[in-house]
C-alpha cells in the first residue's frame, strides 16, 4: 500500500485538492494508521492556526502587556524608578544678600515621585545640634490622602519610623548624619527621598 506523504495530508486537511483525489485518501484514512495519525496530527495544527486568527485577547490584558514595553529611561536602574526627583532646592535658587545666611538653617525642598509631591522644610534647631524635618506628600491627582508609613533611613538603617496625619503631613527631629533618606510606603512600594546634608552642622 501506497502511502501519502505530508504535503498531501497538509493539502487535504486544508480542502485544496481534487475531488477526486479527495476521496481516495479519505477511503485510504480508514485502512491505514499511520496516514490516519499524519491526518490527525496536520488537522489540529490548521485548527490551531485558524483559531489564532480568531482570538482577540482582552483589552485589559492588552493594555497591561503594552505598559510593559513602554521605553524605560535611559539612566533608569531599578532604584532609580523608586527615587523621587527634586525639582526644588532653595539652597539652589540665588538669593539677596540680606537673606543668604537663612539659607543655612532653613532648606526646602520639593521632590516629585509619578502623581506625587514631597515637599520638605529641613530646619536645623537654632540652640542644639537637631535637624527638624516636616513634611507633606502630596497627590495631584486626587485630593484623597490617607496616612502612610514613614522611614528616615542611614543607608540600610532605619533611625526614626513616623506615619503621616490624614493631609500627609509628618514631623520629625533627628541629630544629623550623612547619607540620610526618607522611604515613604506608597502603594506597597518604597519610594525614596534623599534628605539633604547641612553644611552648617557640627563647625
Ligand atoms: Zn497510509
Amino acid at each position: 500500500m501506497k502511502h501519502f506523504t505530508t504535503k498531501d495530508w497538509i493539502d487535504y486537511v486544508r480542502d485544496v485538492q481534487t475531488a477526486d483525489v479527495s476521496a481516495r485518501m479519505k477511503e485510504h484514512l480508514e485502512n491505514c494508521e499511520e496516514c490516519r495519525a499524519s491526518f490527525q496530527l496536520w488537522s489540529s495544527v490548521t485548527k490551531a492556526a485558524a483559531d489564532d486568527l480568531n482570538y482577540a485577547p482582552p483589552s485589559d490584558a492588552l493594555r497591561i502587556a503594552r505598559s510593559q514595553f513602554v521605553p524605560s529611561k535611559p539612566a533608569g536602574s531599578f532604584l532609580g524608578e523608586l527615587m523621587a526627583n527634586l525639582v526644588f532646592d532653595t539652597a539652589q535658587q540665588a538669593l539677596t544678600a540680606g537673606v543668604r545666611s537663612s539659607s543655612n538653617v532653613c532648606r526646602q525642598l520639593l521632590y516629585q515621585h509619578g502623581q506625587r509631591f514631597i515637599d520638605l522644610r529641613v530646619e536645623k534647631a537654632p540652640t542644639t545640634d537637631e535637624v527638624s524635618l516636616i513634611g507633606q506628600i502630596q497627590e495631584s491627582t486626587s485630593g484623597k490622602q490617607t496616612t502612610m508609613p514613614v522611614a528616615l533611613c542611614c543607608g540600610e538603617r532605619i533611625i526614626q519610623q513616623t506615619q503621616t496625619n490624614d493631609m500627609g503631613e509628618f514631623h520629625m527631629v533627628f541629630s544629623p548624619v550623612e547619607d540620610l533618606h526618607l522611604e515613604l510606603d506608597i502603594c506597597e512600594k518604597k519610594i525614596r527621598v534623599r534628605v539633604p546634608e547641612f553644611p552648617d552642622v557640627g563647625k
